[in-house]
C-alpha cells in the first residue's frame, strides 16, 4: 500500500478531501521500524544510481510553515551518502536572482547525474508565496505553471527522476508547532512573526496549492500529498514513495554495472597480456 497520494494528470483536487492526521492504522514503532527499512533500501539503491550514472533524482519538498521540510530532510536524506545527495534551500530571492527569470536559480541547482537533490523549497514558491502576497501580477505568475511543466519535462527528458511533495498538514497542527516553537527556546530560532502572519493567508495558500497540484501533476513529474500531522508517518511516505520510485530501475542498473565490470575486466587483461604482467 502507498501511504503518500500519488497525482499524475488532470484532475480537480481539493485538499480538503485529503486527511493530514492519516496513519493508516499504524503505531508509531512500527511505522518507525518500517522506515528504518525502506531507508536501508534506499542507500542500497543511492549507491547503484550514483554508480552507474545514468539517472538523477530531484526531490522537491513544499508544505506550509511547520510543515516538516526540515524534519524530512533530516530524517529521510539524513542517513543517505553525503557525496551523491544535496539539498538546496530556496529563500527569499536576492537582488541578482530577481533580475532574472524565475527559473534560472532553480536551474542552477538541478542534481548531476548520479546524484540525488533535494529542494527545500522551489520553483513553486513562485506560484505559492508570489501569488498569495501578490508579489507579482497575476499575468506573470498565472503563466508560470506552464514554463514550469516545460521545464520539468526538460528535466525528465534529461534523466531526472522527478518526485514532489507536499507535507500536508491541518491549521490545528500547524498552531500546535507554532506555539511548541515558541514555548521551546532550542526552537525559537526557527520562528518569526512571519509564520503567524502567513497563518492569517491559509486560505490562499490552500488556493494556490490547489492549482500548483491541479495544474503541474504529470506522469513524468508526479505530486505526492503526505499527510504530515503525524511526523513518524509523514517520514514513512516519504521513505516509501522514494524506495518504490528507484525499485524499478534496480534490475536495469545491476545488469548495466555488470556489464561495465564485464568491459573493465577485459581492458585490464588486455593491458596484463600487452604488459607481460603476471600479478
Ligand atoms: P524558510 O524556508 O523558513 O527558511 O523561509 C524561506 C522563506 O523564503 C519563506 O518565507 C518563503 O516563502 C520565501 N521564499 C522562497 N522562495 C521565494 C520566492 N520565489 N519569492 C518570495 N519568497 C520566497
Ligand atoms: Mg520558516
Amino acid at each position: 500500500m502507498s501511504y503518500a497520494h500519488r497525482l499524475e494528470g488532470k484532475r480537480r483536487l481539493r485538499l480538503k478531501d485529503f486527511d493530514a492526521g492519516e496513519d493508516a492504522g499504524l503505531k508509531r514503532g512500527e511505522a518507525e521500524e518500517k522506515t528504518a527499512r525502506l531507508i536501508e533500501e534506499l542507500v542500497e539503491l543511492q549507491e547503484l544510481l550514483y554508480a552507474v550514472q545514468m539517472q538523477s533524482v530531484l526531490v522537491i519538498l513544499q508544505g506550509r510553515d511547520t510543515s516538516g521540510k526540515d524534519g524530512t530532510i533530516r530524517h529521510v536524506a539524513g542517513p543517505l551518502n553525503s557525496q551523491s545527495c544535496s539539498v538546496a534551500s530556496f529563500k527569499v530571492p536576492t537582488d541578482e536572482e530577481l533580475a532574472h527569470d524565475f527559473l534560472w536559480r532553480v536551474h542552477a541547482q538541478t542534481p548531476l547525474t548520479g546524484n540525488i537533490k533535494i529542494f527545500n523549497r522551489s520553483h513553486y514558491e513562485d506560484v505559492l508565496v508570489v501569488r498569495v502576497h501578490e508579489l507579482a501580477p497575476r499575468e506573470v505568475w498565472s503563466s508560470r505553471y506552464e514554463h514550469i511543466n516545460a521545464f520539468e519535462r526538460l528535466l525528465a527528458d534529461s534523466s531526472t527522476i522527478i518526485l514532489k511533495f507536499c507535507l500536508h498538514i491541518s491549521k490545528d497542527e500547524q498552531k500546535k508547532r507554532l506555539l511548541n516553537r515558541e514555548t521551546d527556546p532550542i526552537k525559537s530560532w526557527k520562528l518569526s512573526v512571519g509564520d503567524w502572519k502567513e497563518r492569517e493567508y491559509w486560505d490562499g495558500y490552500t488556493k494556490a496549492y490547489e492549482d500548483a497540484i491541479n495544474r503541474c501533476s504529470t506522469k513524468h513529474a508526479p505530486w505526492f500529498i503526505v499527510p504530515a500531522d503525524k511526523k513518524w508517518f509523514r517520514n514513512l511516505a516519504v521513505a516509501e514513495t522514494l524506495r518504490d520510485a528507484l525499485m524499478p530501475y534496480r534490475e536495469r542498473w545491476l545488469e548495466k554495472l555488470e556489464e561495465v565490470g564485464r568491459e573493465r575486466k577485459k581492458e585490464i587483461e588486455g593491458y596484463r597480456q600487452g604488459h607481460n604482467h603476471s600479478v
